[in-house]
């Protein structure tokens, strides 16, 4: 793997793309660093080896060019703060300003460009507008892991400007290493935890593991559909209908592997989607009419709780109910307890991002598991065994 260690970057300009996608709230304050902490290792190792940085990111979807609520000035203080020095701002990620403020940087200085998705190029893939990013750094770094699954003009083809000067950044390569060893390389038992909404953004992911795990656990909105399909009453909890043969077909092939698939067998459930509903347990196959499943039930987390701590490696994507509400976030909080249980007993455990990474971060236990990936849709398609084009740009 090309990564920075392999270059000393003295007196060379690095041009680092970076995923600061952070969220903001109201007042431009950012509620969540995360990922703007995970790529400082990079900044750091190209500024002491006595290089200057410049940094591309996206921030939001902006639609109609340039729009305040989108502008990375909002993060230049926090910034500045995190790698202790004055961070630069060019208003415009390509352009003469840019171009000059690239050109003047001293080596040991930071330049923040505009956000890039301020140009539908951006998003296009647009030669063009990569090659006039390109121009502004001597050498390419791709640290944006949560973004590496789109072709987009800075995380894949700007690469091609760069023949024999590209490399990967730490925070990539410490994700691309943690889940490929969870896909060939993990201890057994592995157990994956699968929840969320939707079976059908899962079901690649599903059929991959099957050919990996030793239990797949089951849990979150999408379980209705499988309780339904195997003959469950399930009131009005999500379901994906269409969704119901294919769910019986995983439960097959799982079979057929000696896969151990764990469902929920007791759900806490609503009358209606609030907090403030009154909520009852049901058996997860016979749901009330006009009930709703919203978390699993007590039994259910023991039973998940004691196959998860007896784990050497877990993954877990998706939460095992509504977390987002106090009262239906038991579930993923035992679930949450539970893989810090098992990281404590010697297990490699691995957050997929999205909201499980919301979630271990909301209970506050984001540093007793061995790793929370960045990438939601990046890691998932990397699991399902896709070619990232921003990896393969860097080969
Ligand atoms: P995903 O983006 O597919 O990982 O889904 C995450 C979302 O699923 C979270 O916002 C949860 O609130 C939601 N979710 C989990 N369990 C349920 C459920 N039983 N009913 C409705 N939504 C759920």
């Amino acid at each position: 793997m090309n990564t920075i260690d392999q270059f000393d970057f003295k007196d060379k300009k690095a041009l680092v793309r970076v995923d600061f996608n952070v969220p903001l709230d109201s007042e431009f304050k950012i509620t969540d660093d995360k990922r703007m902490v995970a790529a400082l290792p990079t900044i750091q190792k190209i500024l002491q080896d006595g290089g200057s940085v410049i940094l591309m990111s996206h921030l939001g979807r902006p639609k109609d060019g340039p729009t305040d609520k989108y502008s990375l000035k909002h993060i230049l203080g926090d910034l500045s703060r995190m790698l202790d020095l004055e961070v630069k701002f060019a208003d415009d990620c390509i352009g003469e300003d840019a171009v000059s403020k690239a050109k003047n940087l001293y080596p040991g200085q930071v330049l923040l460009l505009e956000n890039l998705r301020f140009y539908k190029e951006e998003e296009k893939g647009d030669e063009a507008f990569a090659e006039k990013l390109s121009k502004l750094g001597d050498i390419y770094v791709n640290d944006a892991f949560g973004t590496a699954h789109r072709a987009h003009a800075s995380t894949a083809v700007i690469a091609q400007y760069f023949s024999g000067a590209k490399y990967f950044g730490y925070l990539m390569a410490e994700e691309l290493k943690n889940a490929e060893k969870i896909l060939n390389h993990a201890d057994r038992p592995f157990t994956a935890i699968m929840g969320g909404a939707k079976v059908s953004d899962k079901i690649l992911l599903i059929e991959k593991l099957l050919e990996k795990v030793d239990n797949l656990i089951i849990g979150g909105g999408m379980a209705y559909t499988f309780a339904k399909a195997q003959g469950g009453t399930i009131g009005t909890s999500l379901l994906e209908a269409d969704k119901q043969e294919l769910s019986l077909e995983l439960l097959k092939k799982a079979e057929e592997r000696g896969v151990k698939i764990y469902l929920p067998f007791d759900t806490v459930v609503a009358d209606k989607f609030d907090n403030e509903a009154n909520s009852e347990i049901a058996p997860t196959k016979a749901i009330p009419d006009e009930w709703m499943g919203l978390d699993i039930g007590p039994e259910t987390r023991k039973l998940f709780a004691d196959v998860i701590s007896n784990s050497k490696t877990v993954l877990w994507n998706g939460p095992m109910g509504v977390f987002e509400m106090a009262n239906f976030e038991h579930g993923t909080r035992a679930v949450a307890d539970a893989v810090v249980a098992a990281t404590k007993a010697g297990a490699f455990t691995m957050i997929g991002g999205g909201d499980s990474a919301a979630a271990i971060a909301k209970f506050g236990l984001e540093d007793q598991v061995s790793f929370v990936s960045t990438g939601g849709g990046a890691l998932l398609e990397y699991m399902e065994g896709k070619e990232l084009p921003g990896v393969k740009a860097i080969g």
